[in-house]
């Protein structure tokens, strides 16, 4: 038996454990989100079910391995913007944790660098890369995560939640739902969702409010290393075709020794023009763009790229909250970067771990009365 059919929650193979939970809760999404929320429920009597489409955890914040290089083609890092996650982190195991030391610098639309203020911000990744955020906070929990299920399908029968994927598999009954997909993949998710109930309709138009940068990630490897003062370079005027450069070469246990490894995170108005273009035409016009941003020809011709298309990258707004929880006393949650209306992973971790938290209390509190 496969470990995504062992873990499942299943309509039809609710194991003896799961009778008697006192509560169940489906969680669709292994972001930081799902996993914050996972994290706050694992004190509470809750048996948590994880849907998640990939193969892997962290969503967006995500890492990828290739010719001996690992790079976060996603989120580049964890900032400690919250004295939470600075609180946090550090309990997850400081073993093979990362503190990028170089700053960020800066570029505008001429290309002109710029050092950078040089604020004592933590900039955290792992020598594992950025989805060890999420491994590590669903290793502190007992949460059943499926992997490679994409839900299509929800619906509402006596008052609990059930769930069907693409493959036509139920999971369910939950006693609470949260969705953390982005805005536009939640609508979708809303738009399946079998519930006569004018809550469904308040939550759903705040959702599909919600606007997204588009960004192309485009990978160039080379073979030598070049040394600068900075990790990475941020064009602050928003007119540069790259709107994000950043050295993985910086992070242990990223790229081997004398090898350098860019991730070009490109504008959003190059990213939507060239989102469809084969990736060494979208990849040879970014080197050209990262050569004359660092006024060396040799950056040119990597010698291999890869890429990542992020259509819904970046939340641009947020939703009120009063919308957000507008369904909640049914037992239906939302969370994730686009509530908070910043695309942050320390914002989507702690909007997941406090929705987490509303849903333990008000399952406990279900429970007594
Ligand atoms: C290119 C890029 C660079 C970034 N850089 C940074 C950075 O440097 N620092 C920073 O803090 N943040 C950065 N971010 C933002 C950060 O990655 C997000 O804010 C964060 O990942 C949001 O977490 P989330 O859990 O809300 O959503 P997500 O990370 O998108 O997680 C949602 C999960 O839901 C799953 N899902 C979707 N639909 C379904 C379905 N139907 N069924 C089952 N599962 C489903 C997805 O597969 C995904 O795993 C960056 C993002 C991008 C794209």
């Amino acid at each position: 038996m496969s470990q995504s059919s062992q873990n499942s929650a299943k309509l039809t193979e609710t194991t003896s454990d799961e009778m008697e939970s006192s509560f169940d809760v489906g969680i669709i999404g292994a972001g930081p989100a799902g996993a914050g929320a996972a994290y706050a429920l694992c004190d509470s009597d809750a048996t948590v079910t994880v849907l998640e489409k990939s193969g892997g955890v962290c969503g967006r914040a995500a890492t990828r391995r290739k010719n001996g290089c690992r790079y976060d083609h996603g989120a580049n890092y964890i900032k400690d913007a919250d004295p939470r996650t600075a609180e946090l982190i550090p309990t997850l195991g400081t073993e093979e944790l990362v503190d990028i030391d170089e700053p960020v610098w800066t570029f505008d639309e001429t290309g002109e660098i710029t050092e950078g203020d040089s604020r004592d911000e933590h900039k955290w990744t792992w020598t594992e890369g950025m989805t060890q955020l999420a491994k590590r906070l669903f290793a502190e929990t007992d949460v059943n995560i499926n992997h490679r299920t994409r839900v299509a399908d929800i619906s509402r029968v006596e008052k609990a939640w059930t769930l069907t994927d693409t493959d036509n598999t139920d999971y369910g009954p939950f006693d609470a739902l949260l969705l953390t997909p982005p805005a536009p993949q939640t609508v979708t998710l809303l738009e399946a969702t079998a519930w006569q109930d004018t809550r469904l309709e308040t939550l759903m138009s705040a959702a599909a409010d919600v606007e997204y940068r588009t960004i192309r990630t485009v990978v160039l490897h080379y073979p030598f290393m070049e040394s600068y003062p900075w990790y990475g370079l941020v064009n602050v005027d928003k007119e540069h075709p790259v709107g994000w450069l950043s050295r993985e070469e910086c992070k242990d246990g990223h790229v081997p020794a004398g090898e350098s490894l860019f991730i070009a995170q490109m504008s959003p108005e190059w990213s939507t023009n060239r989102y469809d273009d084969p990736v060494d035409v979208a990849g040879a016009d970014t080197a050209s763009h990262v050569a004359a941003l660092l006024d060396d020809e040799r950056y040119e011709n990597p010698d291999w790229i890869d890429d990542q298309g992020w259509r819904y990258a970046l939340p641009e707004n947020g939703i009120d909250n009063r919308a957000a929880r507008v369904a909640e006393s049914a037992g239906l949650y939302i969370a994730g970067d686009w509530i908070v209306g910043e695309g942050r992973v320390n914002k989507a971790l702690w909007n997941g771990y406090d929705t987490g938290t509303r849903i333990a209390n008000a399952l406990s509190l279900s429970q007594r009365s």
